[in-house]
Parts: structure tokens; sequence; C-alpha cells
């Protein structure tokens, strides 16, 4: 039986991105009517595998992304409760180690320690306003918790800034949202329980950008330096540094 978020389909009211805004109360009345409807009519049909998940998770990799509503792990990985870690906030940003003891290098601490995971993907994505904040600095005056935390992309910035020369010919908003999927791998990279277990080559890492309109991933390829199609021929491109020890 497929668990997965597959067959969903938009909830009522929203079969084409919403033109018109809906006000508290039906927004509100839809969120818990989706609610009824799965306990009422999915959930029954899949008892024993939500039985079966009732007790431990043993997830296949852990998911960081942004916040953003458009972007679902689990719908375009089509995967299924229990399949995926996952960690969203503004912008898809890692905090390097040390500096934040939030809940980003919380959740990383225990994806790798705790849950084993063998995977950490970092996927980013179109039309991000975070990144079009991090480009545009005055539009976050007014929300000083948004520009403390986007702080840890300004390094994207500095990098598209001075290379600007390299990537004539593309759009700074789309060049910008790659190398901050850049700068937040090496952030996480930052983190000792990933960097233990990358040196052993137990943990894999890898950078991807996902378009809203062309459902398309661009992932990253550390080997060759550039983001490469994600599709089903060639190799996986992945960002992961080669191993230095041989797991104990
Ligand atoms: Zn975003």
């Amino acid at each position: 039986m497929n668990h997965c978020i597959s067959g969903q389909s938009p909830s009522q009211g929203a079969t084409e991105a919403r033109t018109e805004s809906e006000n508290a109360e039906v927004a509100l009345q839809n969120i818990v009517e989706g609610f009824q409807r799965f306990r009422t009519e999915v959930f029954p049909q899949q008892k024993e595998f939500y039985r079966a998940l009732a007790s431990a998770q043993r997830p296949r990799a852990m998911f960081i992304t942004c916040a953003d509503s458009r972007i679902i792990p689990e719908l375009i990985t089509q995967s299924s409760p229990g399949d995926l870690f996952v960690t969203r906030n503004v912008g898809n940003v890692v905090p390097p180690y040390g500096q934040i003891n939030g809940g980003v290098s919380t959740a990383i601490e225990y994806a790798v320690m705790a849950l084993g995971v063998h995977h950490i993907i970092v996927c980013g994505h179109s039309d991000c306003g975070a990144m079009k904040a991090v480009m545009d600095p005055p539009s976050m005056e007014s929300m000083p918790t948004v520009k403390a935390w986007l702080r840890h992309a300004e390094v994207a910035r500095t990098v598209v800034e001075q290379n600007r020369c390299s990537c004539a010919g593309r759009d700074t908003l789309e060049v910008l949202t790659e190398e901050n999927v850049v700068a937040q791998l090496d952030h996480l990279r930052t983190h000792p329980s990933v960097a233990a277990r990358l040196a052993s080559g137990q943990l894999f890492i890898h950078g991807w950008v996902y378009s809203i309109e062309t459902a398309e991933i661009k992932a990253y390829d550390a080997e060759q330096g550039r983001f490469r199609p994600l599709d089903s021929e060639g190799s996986i491109p992945m960002a992961t540094p080669r191993p230095r020890f041989h797991p104990r």
C-alpha cells in the first residue's frame, strides 16, 4: 500500500493557487475539515501502517528546507510518514556549530547520533522570500529577528557579489539561492556529529534547489563544483567530501 501523500490533491478552495484571500475563519475551517477527512477517510485505510509506526521511527534521511508553504518535502520525494526527519526554517539555514544552540543544531545532532541517518539533504527553492530579503537588506528593517537569522546567509550574498562576472546571464536570485545551499552545507560540516561521520564515510550530505514552477531539482556536485539536474540519467550529484577514516 502506498502511504505517501502522492494522492493528495489541493484542499477544497485551493484547486488552483488561491487568488482571493480567504478570511481567518474560513482558513481555519479548511484546515480542521482537512484533519477530519484525514481521520475518517484516510487513516482507517492505513491503520496497520500507523500502528507499526506508533512506537519507533527510522527515517531514511534528514531533510532541511525552507518554511515556505509551497515546499512539501514528502510530496516532492513521494515519501511516507516516518521516511523523512524534516527541519524547516526561513531560508533553509544551518547555523554554524557553537553559535546558536537552537532547533536546527539540536535536530542535526539528534538525527545523526540518535536516529543514525545516512543522508542529510539541504534544500533551497525558487522564488524564496528569504533569499530576496538577503538581496535587499533594507526590506528586513522592520523584522529584527529575520534580519539576525539571515546573517547566516550573508556569506552567500558576498560570494555572489564578489564573483558577479562568472554568473553573467543568470538570474542573481537563482545564483544566490544555490550559493546559500553551498554555504549551509559548509555550516553543516562544522557540527561535530556531522564532521565525524563524514570523515568515516557513514554520512552523506546533499545540496538541492527545487523549482516550484517546473518541479525540477538541481543538486550540488562537489567534485565538479556546480549544480547538476537530479534526473534519472547518470550518477546522483553528491556534496559529500571524501572520507578519511574507516568506521570503527
Ligand atoms: Zn524560502
